[in-house]
Order: C-alpha cells, then sequence, then structure tokens
C-alpha cells in the first residue's frame, strides 16, 4: 500500500519535475524578452522626459530673463531684447508681451494687432500660466505650448518637447500628455481613440492592443505623462531567441530529472521492493492444507501454505515469490512473518487441539536464521502449546551442507519440534544425507503419488522411510484410490485435493469442526 502511494506520489514528482525546467525556461525566455522590451520604452520615455524638462527650463529661464528688461515696452530696444531672447535659446519660436491677455507686441511681429489670450489652462507646478489652444497667427494651423510670467508668453512648438529618436533598432512612437486635463500635448503619430480612452483609464503600465504594446510612464510631480508604443514584432522576435538560449537547458535539466526519478520509480517496483512491501504490511497471509490420517480419515493437522493476495483477488503463487525471496534476502522476515501469522491464526486453536499439529515450511537460510528458535519458542510458550504441535518442513537444500544444518536440525528437535523431510526425492542431491539425519517425517512428493500404477519409484520410497523409522505424508491424493493404494502400503497420513485445498483459517477452522 505505502508503494503504491509512493509510487503515485513520485508519478506526480515525475510529471512535476519533467514539466517545471521546462516551463521555466519558457518563463525565463519571456521574463528576459519582456524585460528588454520594456525597458527600451522605459528609457525611451525617461529621455523624452529630459527634453520636455529642458525645454520648459528654457522657457522659464527665457522668462525670468525677459522680466528683467528695463526699457519702455514695445519700443525698439524692447523688441530687439525680445528678439534676442528668443534668438538665443532653440526651442522657443515667438515671445509675446502682454498687457493683462492681450499681446502688445511680438518678437517675431513687432507691434501687429492679435487675438487676446484666453484663461491659461493650468498652472505648471512651478507657477507659469500654461496655455495649448493658441494657434500662432501666422496662418500656420499649428497647436503651441505657450508658457506665460506676469508680461511675457514664449511661444513652444510642442514636437520640440518629444523630439527624441529612440536609440533601439526599431521605431517607438510617443505621446505627451497633460495629466490634469488628460490632454495630448504632443504625440509623433496619430493615437487612435479606442487606444486613448484606454491608456486614460487603466492602472497599468502596459497593455497590448491588436499587434502593438502601449507603455504609461506617469510623472505626477510635473503632471505629465508619456504613452510609448510600438509593435509587438521585436519582442515575439526576441521571444524566439530567448527561447533558443534557454530551452535547451530547461529540456536537459526536465530529461535528466524524469530520467532519476524514473530509475527511483523502477527500483520501487521492482518485484523485490514489491515483496518487501508485501512483508512490512503483512499483506501476505497463511493458507492451511488439512493433513488426514489415512488409517481412518481424521483430522492430523494441516499444513502452513504462504499466499500473497493481488489486488485482482488472484493470489500469487508461492512457488515464484518464495524463490523470489530467497534470491533476493528476504526469506528470514517472510518466513517471520509466517511464523507470527501462524501462531495469530491458530494459536487459540492448537491449545483447544492438543493432538493436532501445523507444520510450517523452513528455506535453507532460514535454518542460520538464530531469532527463529527463539521467536517459536516465545509463542508456544505464548500460547501454552506442546512443542510437538509445531513441525518444521525442510526440503533436501536444507541438507546441503550437513555440518551447520545438523546441529540446528538438532537444536529444534530438542526443543521438541518434529522434522519433516519435503518434497523427498524431486531434488538432484544424493541420498547421502539421509545417513545419520535426524528427522521424523517424509513427505511423498505428489510427482510420486499422481501415477501409481506405472511408478515402480514410490514402494521404494516407502520402504526406506520404514528402514529410516520415518513416519509418511503422501502429498497430492487426489482419487480415493490413490487413497486407498498408499493406506495399503503402510503410509500413515495424506494430504490433497481430495480432502481439501488451502483454505484460509475462517474456512479451515470450519472445515477442521465438521470432520
Ligand atoms: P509444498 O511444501 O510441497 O506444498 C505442497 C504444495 O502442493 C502446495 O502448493 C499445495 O497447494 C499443493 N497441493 C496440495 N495438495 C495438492 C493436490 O492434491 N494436487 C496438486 N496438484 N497440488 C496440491 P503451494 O501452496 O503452491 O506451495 C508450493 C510450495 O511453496 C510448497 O510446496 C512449499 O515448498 C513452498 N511454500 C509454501 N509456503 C511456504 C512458506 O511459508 N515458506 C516456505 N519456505 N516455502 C513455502
Ligand atoms: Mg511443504
Ligand atoms: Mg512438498
Amino acid at each position: 500500500m505505502r508503494t503504491r502511494r509512493l509510487i503515485v506520489l513520485i508519478s506526480v514528482l515525475l510529471i512535476i519535475t519533467a514539466l517545471l525546467p521546462v516551463s521555466l525556461s519558457v518563463w525565463m525566455a519571456h521574463q528576459n524578452a519582456t524585460r528588454v522590451f520594456t525597458g527600451e520604452l522605459e528609457s525611451f520615455s525617461a529621455r523624452v522626459m529630459l527634453r520636455t524638462n529642458m525645454v520648459a527650463s528654457q522657457a522659464e529661464d527665457a522668462l525670468q530673463q525677459l522680466e528683467t528688461i528695463n526699457v519702455t515696452p514695445c519700443s525698439r530696444e524692447h523688441l530687439l531684447e525680445m528678439r534676442r531672447v528668443a534668438y538665443s535659446r532653440r526651442y522657443i519660436q515667438e515671445i509675446l508681451y502682454l498687457r493683462g491677455l492681450q499681446p502688445v507686441c511680438s518678437s517675431l511681429e513687432g507691434k501687429k494687432k492679435r487675438a487676446a489670450f484666453p484663461r491659461p489652462l493650468t498652472m505648471t507646478p512651478k507657477g507659469y500660466r500654461f496655455w495649448y489652444t493658441a494657434k500662432s497667427d501666422l496662418g500656420i494651423e499649428h497647436d503651441m505650448v505657450a508658457l506665460g510670467s506676469t508680461h511675457y508668453v514664449v511661444m513652444i512648438d510642442p514636437e520640440s518637447l518629444i523630439d527624441v529618436l529612440p536609440y533601439g533598432a526599431w521605431p517607438i512612437n510617443v505621446a505627451l500628455i497633460g495629466m490634469k486635463r488628460n490632454l495630448i500635448i504632443a504625440s509623433s503619430a496619430p493615437l487612435a481613440n479606442n487606444v486613448w480612452v484606454q491608456a486614460m483609464h487603466t492602472h497599468q503600465t502596459q497593455f497590448q492592443h491588436h499587434d502593438i504594446m502601449y507603455h504609461i510612464m506617469r510623472y505626477p510631480a510635473l503632471n505629465l505623462a508619456t504613452l510609448t508604443w510600438t509593435s509587438t514584432t521585436p519582442l515575439d522576435n526576441d521571444l524566439q531567441r530567448q527561447l533558443l538560449y534557454w530551452l535547451p537547458f530547461g529540456g536537459a535539466v526536465s530529461l535528466l530529472a524524469a530520467w532519476l526519478i524514473l530509475r527511483i520509480l523502477r527500483r520501487l517496483q521492482s518485484p523485490r521492493q514489491r515483496l518487501l512491501e508485501a512483508i512490512r504490511s503483512r499483506e501476505i497471509i497463511v493458507h492451511y492444507q488439512p493433513i488426514i490420517l489415512l488409517e481412518n480419515g481424521r483430522l492430523a493437522g494441516a499444513e502452513a501454505l504462504a499466499r500473497w493476495p493481488q489486488p485482482d483477488g488472484t493470489f500469487l503463487a508461492p512457488d515464484i515469490f518464495i524463490s523470489l525471496a530467497e534470491q533476493t534476502g528476504l526469506i528470514t522476515p517472510l518466513t517471520e512473518l509466517i511464523v507470527e501469522s501462524v501462531f495469530a491464526d491458530m494459536g487459540q486453536w492448537l491449545q483447544q487441539h492438543p493432538d493436532l499439529h501445523i507444520s510450517i515450511n523452513i528455506s535453507a537460510s532460514d535454518l542460520g536464521n538464530p531469532a527463529l528458535p527463539t521467536l517459536l519458542e516465545q509463542h508456544v510458550a505464548h500460547w501454552q502449546l506442546d512443542a510437538g504441535q509445531i513441525a518444521l518442513e525442510l526440503t533436501e537444500h536444507c541438507f546441503v551442507d550437513p555440518q551447520m544444518s545438523a546441529s540446528v536440525i538438532a537444536g529444534y528437535r530438542k526443543m521438541g519440534h518434529a522434522i519433516y523431510i519435503d518434497d523427498f526425492g524431486t531434488g538432484f542431491s544424493s541420498l547421502s544425507y539421509l545417513h545419520g539425519l535426524e528427522a521424523d517425517l517424509l513427505k511423498i512428493d505428489k510427482t510420486f503419488v499422481e501415477a501409481l500404477e506405472y511408478n515402480n519409484v514410490t514402494p521404494h520410497i516407502i520402504t526406506l522411510a520404514k528402514t529410516l523409522y520415518l513416519k509418511m505424508v503422501a502429498e497430492g491424493i487426489e482419487t480415493p484410490q490413490q487413497e486407498a493404494w498408499l493406506r495399503e502400503h503402510g503410509v500413515e497420513y495424506g494430504q490433497g485435493w481430495l480432502y481439501s485445498k488451502a483454505l484460509d483459517k475462517h474456512a479451515f477452522i470450519a472445515w477442521a469442526e465438521r470432520r
């Protein structure tokens, strides 16, 4: 269960790690391209503002100087002074001398009569009067900016306020906006009305309309704002360039991360890991196959057989996972789990039936586990059983190293456990291990029970067992004929589908009670 949850978690992680670096690199590419693009618009705005400030201070400077002129207004000397002030300043087109709002004379046209100025549109932060609507009455249809002190007005071409070329490789347009009245003071190109409305109402610094990016910079201290705009093509081109730079990085990191996580996942999904998890979470359970006294058909006990339930409801055969456990070093915890389960399942039942026994299959490497005798001893004592009620089934593999096995087996027998020789005759070891072996019972493998009428080895196995004073259990009895033959030949016990398959603990106890 834990592994499955871990696998889901890691799979999610896999998807995230595979997507994250790629998304991050796309984001980086986008960020970089936008930063460069917006940076260009901002620096252009700043330069426009610098120009506007420069023109404004030139006008203010002129007005200050004009107010100090101390000659008869509109006299020849006065006109000359005004002309001199205008000529020496690049951005000033014309200077007018005013009485109230009425121009009296001008640097360009002397004393020619002109229309009076309206009330000023606003006052600048430095206290100068500001007009915008005044048309030059030189006959040119051109809006002018006029800045006035008490007696003088300087006329400026608004375009000079924004007369700045962009540094970048692509054209940028700009409009200078008076914030108090949302007035376009100067614009390098016509602005679509809907864009203008959007620019006035947005609180953002940037917005896109069709394929054009608009950028607003506000200068509240000056009551001015700039709106710059340009085609998004350079942004798109740069984005592509940035992607070419960042995507390979992101892709490589994604691949690396995915590869690493896949490796972990593969390890987690390995049969060993799944088996380990099944042992830890006690998924593997025990079924019990009855062992019968052939003489009278009464129950003698049962063999404990491991079962691994699968999610589809089936059981994985122990032939597969027992050898997997043996090969991957998991047999020790697996056998311990089986032993604990046998006592948990059947401890009470064995206590109630002291004449019955359970046999447990033991692998060769279990003989080297010093914890196993202790475990058995504790459980036998806990349930107050006779040690003889627990038998150990050992296959030929357990006897390969007689020096080691003999003493361990002797130890188990001394504790009171019966030793069964399982699957007798199916291994390829020599019979020499039987010599001097301390065992109690021999299990005749089902291959020797299958076709008794043609099998002339079985009688010899029976004779051998009798010679060695070993009792016998015949495995895999499926027909009454097999049962009869075995009984006639002096085999004491039988086990097989003729009686029952291996059953879970409840079914087995119910079966036993019925018997
Ligand atoms: P085994 O100890 O010889 O167990 C007898 C096998 O024969 C069992 O197979 C049983 O289900 C099967 N069998 C019983 N009666 C009949 C029958 O009438 N006809 C047929 N065709 N088969 C019958 P199972 O449960 O698949 O176990 C296979 C082997 O796995 C066992 O052979 C045993 O060597 C091993 N095994 C099972 N449980 C454990 C365990 O807890 N620990 C260890 N170390 N090995 C185990
Ligand atoms: Mg067995
Ligand atoms: Mg067997």
